[in-house]
């Protein structure tokens, strides 16, 4: 089958196979040509297959040649259906693993389900003994609880109605948009999808199990962003979300003494979960600009690769003054926020190819399905049908 990019607005609904294992061996051969010390051996990745977890797993196996179990919700292809990229890329790293002999098994399922939980703690009983790294990198649009409640993640203001300028996706025009402050339910709803409470399932089910090394680390990713965008991520509901996490990083630390709760503030990147909410693309494309002029942009990969090399590596652990590691420290330097804000207020239709990285943001887009890859062929037949090898 012929793959070409099916784009609506935020989401792509096809993938290409090829090229999402381009996208996996690019990111191998970046984090290969680090030096990572102190690495861990054994670690087990929740939201694995896709953006910041699945750099977090390249550069666990590639990095630090650790042993890698991921946990992930993809679909596989099913007719003229192709399957998610997270499938492809998980299938690719997976054969990539091996030609390392590194050890890499996948669980496809909900890792919000009990089941998914006992299922990982089976495998690393069976194949491991114990996991020394614990990274939590969901992004996910519901929850169904232990009580068999589901709960839905909204991206909402917390107070007022918040406008601002924002990038139209379907034609690269600059737009007014307004987003609503949350109704009833949908502010603890967030915080039960992105917050904490699932984190800490995951870490009581690991120590009752006795699966986790003495001294295990574990890491939750979040986000904090500028004053700019404050009403819809760090004040809105998924602000408030995140909020419940750090406090669940604080809290997993005092239930635990042999155990490093952390969470890591990451940089804005385009993600398949980061393109969905409102305002925020805009504020990426010019973010990209200016970083890329500056010389210090980052993708998911050399973020993560710096977190385990400069951080995580360290006796004692760098953090701010509420025990986050910071790796959103070049983002939010003033040199970076006084250019951005400085394009933010004169960007409009006309001028948003030259002001922002309109062009870099879609690349990390497309690049997210598999597309826009020099190198790969796209007018060739190919076969959609991937089996990830630990899932065969
Ligand atoms: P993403 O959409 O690329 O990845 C989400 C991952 O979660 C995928 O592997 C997916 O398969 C998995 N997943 C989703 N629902 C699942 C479920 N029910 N069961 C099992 N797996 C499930 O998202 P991302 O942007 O990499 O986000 C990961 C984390 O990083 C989030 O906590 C996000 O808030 C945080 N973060 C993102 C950014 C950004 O700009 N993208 C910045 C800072 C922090």
């Amino acid at each position: 089958m012929i793959v070409e990019p099916k784009v609506r607005e935020f989401i792509c609904t096809t993938a290409h196979p090829e090229g999402c294992r381009e996208n996996v061996r690019n990111q191998i051969a970046y984090v290969k040509a680090q030096k990572i010390d102190g690495a861990p051996k054994k670690v087990l990745i929740i939201g694995s297959s896709t953006g910041y977890g699945l750099a977090s797993r390249i550069t666990a196996a590639f990095g630090c040649h650790a042993a890698t179990l991921g946990i992930m919700f993809e679909k596989a292809a099913a007719g003229k259906r192709t399957a998610t990229p997270g499938w492809y890329n998980t299938a690719a790293f997976e054969e990539e693993a091996a030609k390392e002999g590194l050890y890499a098994k996948t669980i496809n399922g909900d890792a919000f389900s009990k089941e998914v939980k006992e299922q990982a703690i089976a495998m690393i009983q069976k194949d491991l003994g114990k996991v020394d790294l614990v990274i939590y990198s969901l992004a996910a649009p519901r929850r169904t609880d232990a009580q068999g409640k589901t709960w839905v993640s909204s991206l909402k203001t917390t107070d007022q109605p918040f406008t601002e300028k924002s990038l139209d996706l379907k034609n690269n025009t600059i737009v007014t948009k307004t987003v609503e402050p949350a109704q009833e339910g949908e502010l603890e709803g967030t915080i039960k999808v992105m917050g904490g409470e699932d984190w800490m399932d995951w870490m009581d089910a690991l120590k009752a199990a006795d699966v986790l090394e003495k001294d295990a680390v574990t890491v939750a990713y979040s986000y904090i962003g500028p004053e700019l965008t404050y009403p819809i991520y760090f004040d809105g509901t998924i602000g408030q979300a995140k909020k419940h996490l750090t406090k669940t990083a604080h809290e997993i630390n005092e239930k635990y003494s042999d155990v490093q709760a952390y969470i890591s503030v990451n940089k804005a990147l385009v993600t398949q979960a980061s393109a969905a909410i409102p305002i925020v693309p805009l504020y990426f494309a010019i973010l990209y600009k200016v970083m890329k002029k500056q010389g210090n942009h980052e993708g998911c990969i050399e973020q993560i690769t710096r977190l385990f090399k400069d951080r995580l590596s360290q006796e004692n652990v760098p953090v701010d003054e509420e025990g986050r590691i910071r790796m959103d420290d070049w983002e939010l330097s003033e040199s970076v926020q006084k250019e951005v804000m400085e394009c933010w207020e004169k960007v409009t239709t006309e001028n948003v190819g030259e002001i922002s990285d309109i062009e870099g943001y879609w690349e990390d887009f497309y690049h997210m399905f598999g597309f826009h890859f020099d190198d790969i062929d796209y007018t060739k037949d190919i076969d959609v049908e991937v089996k990830i090898p630990s899932l065969a």
